[in-house]
């Protein structure tokens, strides 16, 4: 028992946070500044936060992550770390010569209150930001919100910093993806692409966090959106922004900045999820759904109807960021299968919190929600009402063996296995993949607990 002190008795707590379920706001801007082509991430901090947020994302991806701190001191810890940063800035384009370096702070210089702007303004007047470079921040303390913020905080950046306004609308669609995977990113883009649509996504770490073995390294992947696109997102037609918590501030941002209409939808993740996306191109565009599209749809049904005895009534637990567990929870309702807890420790708010309880409003149990909650309560409720799978990022295997319960790796981070940055889960395809995982999870099971007698060759 690796958990053996979790108790069966829950208390309520307001102060304390046990094992939890999310993670700070600097790795969610680092992750979010990745997807720029050409960007070098810049901690404005301390070093221990740096190779924190540097490790686990070289851990999630099993990719070198490229990132710079400026390596605060006592000193700078008690002074402002104005001087640390103009040197950094002065020594990344010497030596590293990235196109973009984008900045986003810690607990400490957001505790000291370094106006990054101005250190930037005084490094560009001092010559140490060269001509067609730039320097562009977010603000991300970590002891508000989560990764999730940071993640939204430094897209926003990117609409403040770059999109231009006024200019021929284009009939490009520029779509903000969520925290989701370079996968996913991948995948999206193929789906525009399947239906004849020019898009710009904003930020796409497709190419940079899941680029192949080549021999040779780069310090700057061929993947991320260019800043050229990034000016250019100001003339797009429309903004599809993929996950409200992640996703939208960005468009509207950009809403009010370009007066480029908006549209917020849930990450597209199962059959009504996709179609909604598929859906919102459509009238965004005047694109026809391609055949092909049709066919992977009409793929993903079959499995779902093949299958649906397995799925029918099962209960499931469910530990991750906001915007994955909404679109999530409403694929498994849609499967038959009864989410049951619901964990984020994002802080996303009463209105994510009635759509939840929305999606779930016809599940035959009652379910168990909690926003800023942790991964503590989360064994509390499983033990008191056990489930048939938890889906959930690495820690949760913890839960799972204890609890010996099928489990599934899904969320960020995951540091024990690999495929999600290669295989996606969003889109009919996507899809069909979580669908397998699903299975294999639940019949795997089934086939352990079989006897001698009632083990099923064909399922
Ligand atoms: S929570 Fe704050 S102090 Fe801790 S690693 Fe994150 S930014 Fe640094």
């Amino acid at each position: 028992m690796l958990l053996k002190h979790t108790t069966t008795k829950i208390k309520e707590r307001s102060a304390l946070t046990v094992n939890p379920a999310k993670t700070c706001q600097p790795i969610g801007a680092m992750y979010a500044a990745l997807g720029i082509h050409g960007c070098l991430p810049h901690s404005h901090g301390s070093q221990g936060c740096y190779a924190y947020h540097r490790s686990a994302l070289t851990r999630h991806y099993k990719e070198p992550v490229m990132a710079a701190t400026s390596a605060f001191t006592e000193g700078s810890s008690v002074f402002g770390g104005q001087a640390n940063l103009v040197q950094a800035i002065d020594n990344m384009f010497t030596v590293y010569k990235p196109d973009v370096i984008a900045v986003h702070t810690t607990c400490l210089s957001e505790t000291i209150g370094d106006d990054i702007p101005q250190i930037a303004s005084k490094a560009a007047a001092g010559g140490k930001v060269p001509e067609g470079k730039y320097v562009i921040h977010a603000n991300t303390p970590s002891y508000v919100g989560s990764h999730v913020t940071g993640f939204s905080n430094m897209t926003k950046a990117m609409v403040d910093y770059f999109a231009e306004p006024g200019g021929e609308k284009t009939k490009t669609v520029n779509i903000v993806p969520g925290y989701v995977e370079p996968s996913d990113m991948e995948e999206i883009k193929r789906i525009c692409a399947a239906m004849g649509i020019p898009i710009i996504m904003f930020p796409d770490t497709s190419g940079v966090l899941n680029g192949p073995l080549t021999g040779h390294f780069k310090m700057y992947p061929d993947g991320g959106v260019k800043i050229d696109a990034l000016k250019k997102t100001g003339q797009s037609m429309g903004t599809l922004a993929l996950g409200n918590l992640a996703s939208s501030a960005a468009g509207f941002a950009l809403d009010s900045k370009c007066k480029v209409p908006c549209k917020v939808l849930d990450l597209p993740i199962g059959l009504t999820g996709t179609d909604m996306f598929i859906d919102a191109l459509r009238t965004m565009t005047g694109e026809n759904v391609p055949d092909s599209l049709m066919f992977e749809r009409g793929q993903m049904m079959d499995i779902i109807s093949d299958m649906h005895q397995y799925f029918y009534g099962k209960k499931v637990g469910l530990v991750g960021d906001p915007d994955q567990l909404l679109a999530l929870t409403k694929f498994l309702v849609s499967l038959d299968m009864v989410p049951t807890h619901i964990v984020t420790g994002s802080p996303a708010g009463k209105k994510f919190e009635a759509e939840l309880r929305e999606a779930v409003k016809d599940v035959p149990c009652d379910v168990n929600i909690k926003l800023g909650g942790d991964m503590y309560l989360f064994h509390q409720w499983v033990k008191n009402d056990p489930v048939d799978l938890v889906i959930g990022n690495t820690y949760v295997k913890y839960i799972a063996k204890d609890e010996d319960i099928p489990y599934i790796r899904y969320g960020f981070p995951i540091y024990d296995r690999i495929g999600h940055s290669y295989l996606p889960t969003v889109g009919y395809r996507g899809g069909i993949m979580m669908l397998e995982k699903i299975l294999n999870a639940l019949m795997d099971r089934q086939d352990r607990d079989a006897t001698d007698v009632n083990m099923e060759l064909v399922m």
